[in-house]
């Protein structure tokens, strides 16, 4: 199909660069004759039929030299190179040999003949190179070259345009396909084969001759997104290159092409209401366009761009919003490696909370803050960490670990307080061999053999998952004016809520900063990650009696209350859901004999004592044993310990005249009856706290629906309930049978074989779990149609996951504090881009 006619080339069937060209040459941009290739006839060329070929060949005139080049669906492939010089023939050589001589007309003709033999005569490139070395001249070369093809195929070198596109097409579309495929971001998974349409384009320029030649222009800074045009341009001169390159290179080269093309620049902005950077052809002033694409820009520039052009009235927020890519922002809100980095990566995990960082290693909580007291910033690097390494997590600038998966203690904790963390670096084996001071580890690269020890530099980048020697360069973050507009703006199209999970004051304080609506999943458990209340919360697991038991909860109340005080005070007119204990106990075990030793100390207890119990709390499967309400049920003055202090901080808001509506969740039920027996001890406290207080307060009670049993049964719990929250990490696990920290040992490989599409405890898993999610969805609003439904589980800050929660009905998303942006964004993309298939289909 010719472009530029009255058929439409849309990009679903010819692919994008074939659909640009075709909308700039009927908008009357300068476009060579170009021909565009449907994906059904690549395919068919890759299998062999190419009647095409003279078809296509009949567009062009005779010795005309023509360009093939890939047409994908998706722009992924700028560094694909196309297919150049395809028409050159004998006569044309003879042409150029009168004009510029011998040596540069067959040295010409050879790259194309070398070229050709290796694309559409699959000739090893080894044994092309052999042949080329051998030859002392530019004769030679061409000559040895020809014989190569004679040899390998039996015929004489092809002379017409129509018998030189036959060899090529097949050979082009098969390697184009698998570049299009290994460029993808997710090539490991997708074993679809890509779509694929071709371009044939006319070379209109003279190419060789003096004035002419090609280059490639961009309008703006990349890292900013101001105004300043940039590129490189091939100049031809007696038939042989010049090149020029860097921030102002086109004056000294060819100002008249340049100045043209900067004319364009400005057409196509307007054209296309977005900045594009072209690359085009030139002889003297006239230029071509051959491929134009949006300007390639970083994050911050990307929001700048959208927001001026929203000010200018070129564009209005909706497209704005839809132009930038919510989990990309994760760059504006953490350092970043700068681009020209050039730090070895010694090692590769998952990206479980973006940003990077750089510091000195620390292998133990103690030893980072030691580093930290010393001015150093350090890297904290464990096997896995745990509510002892809380305060080493909070003092280092970043956190490495060699197991444990996007929920894993490390990842959850990393991403509340905006630490930059990799997890599962699983290469790394990270060994304590505990010295005196019970400090002592090392690091082996079980890949490399490389050894890491305390004190060495590294940096984490926790937005690509990898670890680099040394202390990178980093990029600061920049939250300008330009970002907060263009959040409002997204605020202001978002129907569902976006709150934050948040557990410790600071992340409440970062909570407020990235504007969530309120506190939608606070993990009591973890206010308790101090070293000095660790020690209260494992007197308390660790009591004996139901008396002892009650001593440690009358000085846990005093600190519960003065924390949710503190949260109420920092939330103001927000909602705060507060989520009664979850203590995996795993988490809150001492690990290791000097542990054991400082436990019995604190707890005043003999040694003995104190690893008797340890083994007595001790789980074989602590993710399903004694967790959630199962301590709420066995231990109800726990629980009943919680209600109160949530109560009587709600009370002292009321006096110092904040009314506070908090909301009380209980996790990880299954049973109805679990809901029963808790909401009748939280009623009863609420009742005992008004009549001693003589406060009238309301609160809401929820259910976290993280079972698989819990989401069938979702019509019982809605009836006595206000809201449920579906804690979607537990429920992927539980659904799965996967384990939350040990699955990495095989995801990547299951990613890789398509087993799973992808990571489902990054992305909700749409078909089994987000089938859950839908049955219980329904059957709560069944039973009771105001009920509130969110989702709190890491997949509340995934775009794709956020998208499925609104599309099911759910009232609002919670995620870590850093991911609120992200989630305000994406949540906002929902709409706009709802609205604009309901425009299409008007
Ligand atoms: C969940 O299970 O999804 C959840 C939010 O709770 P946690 O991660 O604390 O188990
Ligand atoms: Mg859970």
């Amino acid at each position: 199909m010719l472009i530029g006619g009255s058929e439409p080339v849309p990009s679903r069937k010819f692919g994008a660069r074939a659909a640009v060209l075709h909308d700039l040459a009927v908008n009357g941009f300068p476009v060579p004759e170009t021909v565009a290739i449907s994906f059904s006839t690549a395919d068919k060329l890759s299998m062999g039929d190419l009647n095409i070929c003279e078809v296509v060949a009949k567009h062009f005139r005779e010795f005309a030299r023509i360009a093939l080049y890939p047409s994908p669906e998706f722009r992924t492939l700028s560094s694909v190179k196309g297919s150049i010089n395809v028409g050159l023939c004998e006569s044309v050589i003879a042409s150029l040999a009168n004009k510029f001589g011998n040596d540069v007309a067959n040295s010409i003709y050879a790259d194309f003949v070398s070229a050709f033999c290796f694309e559409a005569v699959g000739i090893q490139r080894k044994t092309i190179a052999q042949v080329e070395d051998e030859a002392g001249n530019p004769e030679q070369r061409l000559s040895a070259l020809i014989n190569l093809y004679y040899t390998e195929t039996g015929d004489k070198f092809p002379q017409l345009i129509s018998s030189q596109l036959y060899g090529l097409f097949g050979g082009l579309a098969k390697k184009w396909r698998r570049s299009i495929r290994a460029a993808r971001p997710d090539s490991a998974s997708s074993l679809a084969v890509p779509r694929l349409g071709m371009i044939v384009q006319e070379m209109k320029s003279g190419h060789w001759f003096n004035g002419s030649g090609f280059g490639f222009l961009t309008p703006i800074d990349r890292e900013t997104g101001s105004f300043k045009q940039s590129g490189h341009v091939t100049v031809y001169n007696g038939g042989r290159e010049n090149f020029g390159g860097g921030d102002n290179p086109m004056q000294d080269y060819f100002s008249s092409s340049t100045d043209e093309a900067n004319k364009l620049l400005l057409e196509l902005q307007r054209h296309f209401r977005d900045p594009h950077q072209i690359e085009f052809s030139f002889d003297g002033k006239k230029i071509w366009i051959l491929d134009s694409v949006p300007a390639e820009r970083s994050v911050p520039a990307a929001i700048r761009i959208a927001v001026s052009l929203v000010k200018q009235g070129k564009i209005c927020k909706e497209t704005a919003l839809s132009r930038v890519n919510p989990n990309s922002l994760g760059r504006v809100l953490h350092p970043q490696v700068a681009r020209k980095s050039r730090n070895r990566v010694i090692a590769r995990g998952i990206p479980a909370s973006p940003g990077a960082a750089t510091g000195v290693i620390a292998f133990t909580s103690r030893a980072a803050e030691r580093l930290v007291g010393t001015g150093k910033n350090c890297i904290l690097v464990r096997a896995e960490t745990g509510p002892d390494d809380f305060k080493g997590m909070h003092v280092a600038q970043g956190v490495l670990t060699g197991r444990g998966g996007l929920t894993s203690h490390a990842a959850v904790v990393a991403r509340g307080l905006g630490v930059p963390c990799v997890v599962g670096a699983a290469e790394l084996q990270i060994v304590s061999s505990e010295n005196e001071l019970g400090e002592t580890c090392r690091v082996l690269n079980t890949r490399t053999g490389m050894p890491l020890h305390e004190g060495d530099a590294i940096t984490v980048d926790g937005t690509t998952g990898t670890v680099l020697f040394g202390i990178a360069e980093l990029v600061e973050p920049s939250l300008n004016k330009y970002f907060e507009s263009f959040l409002a703006w997204a605020d202001e199209v978002r129907d569902i809520g976006v709150r934050a999970n948040a557990d410790t004051i600071d992340e409440v304080k970062a909570a407020k900063k990235f504007k969530a609506d309120g506190i939608g999943l606070c993990r009591t458990e973890h206010m308790y990650f101090e070293e000095s209340q660790l020690t209260v919360m494992r007197r308390m697991l660790f009591a004996e009696s139901q008396e002892e038991r009650k001593t440690v909860l009358s000085q846990l109340i005093q600190m519960q209350k003065s924390d949710f005080a503190k949260i109420f005070r920092e939330m103001p007119g927000q909602t705060v859901c507060i989520r009664l204990f979850d203590p995996p106990l795993h988490e809150f075990l001492p690990r290791g004999s000097r542990e054991m030793e400082r436990l019995a100390e604190e707890l005043g207890r003999d040694i003995k004592c104190v690893k008797k119990r340890a083994e007595e709390l001790k789980e074989f499967n602590p993710m399903l044993g004694m967790r959630g309400v199962r301590v709420g049920i066995v231990m109800p003055e726990i629980y009943e310990m919680q209600a109160r202090a949530i109560f009587e901080a709600t009370v002292d808001a009321h006096h110092q005249g904040m009314e506070t509506v908090p909301e009380i969740m209980i996790p990880l039920v299954s049973a109805n009856r679990e809901v029963e027996l808790v909401q009748c001890h939280v009623d009863r406290v609420a009742q005992e706290v008004r009549d001693r207080k003589g406060v009238s307060f309301q609160f809401r009670l929820g259910v976290m629906v993280e079972t698989p049993r819990a989401a069938l049964r979702t019509g019982d719990f809605a009836t006595k309930t206000d809201f449920l929250s579906f804690g979607t990490n537990d429920l992927t696990q539980m659904t799965y049978g996967l384990s939350r920290d040990d699955s990495q040992r095989f995801m990547e490989e299951y990613i890789r074989q398509g087993v799973y599409p992808r990571d489902p405890f990054s992305t909700l898993d749409k078909e089994g779990v987000g089938e859950l999610l839908q049955i219980a969805a329904a059957r709560a609003r069944t039973a009771k149609e105001e009920l509130t439904l969110s989702i709190c589980g890491e997949h509340g800050g995934d775009p794709e996951s956020i998208k499925y929660c609104r599309k099911i009905g759910f009232d609002y998303v919670s995620c870590s504090p850093y991911r609120v942006p992200i989630a305000r964004l994406a949540a906002a993309q929902c709409v706009v881009a709802q609205n604009s298939e309901s425009h299409a289909r008007r």
